[in-house]
């Protein structure tokens, strides 16, 4: 018994203690912690320079995605109706990013830089519905951006990202 009193009111005092310290916790969404360089988000389907898509509707994303949430349905493209820089584009373009694992692989098996992972993480919604991201969704810029560490800033090795860059 003698013991408790003195301990307890140690461990009161570590308690004070740490009253007295200025926080560390980060307030989200005041700050946003910056992503890996190489960090797979939100996706984007990217346009020329010329303004033509870049997505020639030829679905490789669609039979490469391993959780079967991207839905590509093409169409010929027209002297009157030029929509990609290609034979055909992508009338549809949906992912369902409910069931999105932002694996990559749609990124990597795309023959033209069409479909691309961004670093915007927001992408929280009420409704499942509103996950279904059509190809206006996917072609409109990012709404929210999402800082970027620079490399040799960041707080925590990346050796992969160090090595390659
Ligand atoms: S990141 Fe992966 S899971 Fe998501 S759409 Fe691309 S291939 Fe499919
Ligand atoms: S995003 Fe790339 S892989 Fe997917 S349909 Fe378009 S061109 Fe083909």
């Amino acid at each position: 018994m003698s013991f408790v009193v003195p301990n307890t009111l140690k461990g009161f005092g570590v308690t004070l203690k740490q009253v007295f310290k200025k926080p560390i916790t980060q307030q989200y969404p005041e700050y946003k912690r910056p992503v890996y360089p190489r960090y797979r988000g939100r996706h984007r389907l990217n346009v020329h320079e010329n303004g033509l898509e870049k997505c020639v509707g030829c679905s490789l994303c669609a039979a490469a995605c391993p959780a079967d949430c991207i839905r590509v349905v093409a169409a010929e493209n027209t002297p009157t109706n030029r929509v990609s820089a290609g034979e055909r584009y992508a009338r549809i373009y949906e992912i369902n990013m409910s069931r999105c694992i932002f694996c990559g692989y749609c990124e990597l098996a795309c023959p033209f830089d069409a479909i691309t992972l961004g670093n915007d993480f927001e992408i929280s919604e009420y409704n499942r519905d509103d996950l279904i991201y059509t190809k206006d969704m996917l072609l409109a810029p990012p709404i929210k951006r999402v800082p970027v560490a620079d490399a040799d800033l960041y707080d925590t090795p990346i050796p992969y990202y160090k090595e390659h860059s």
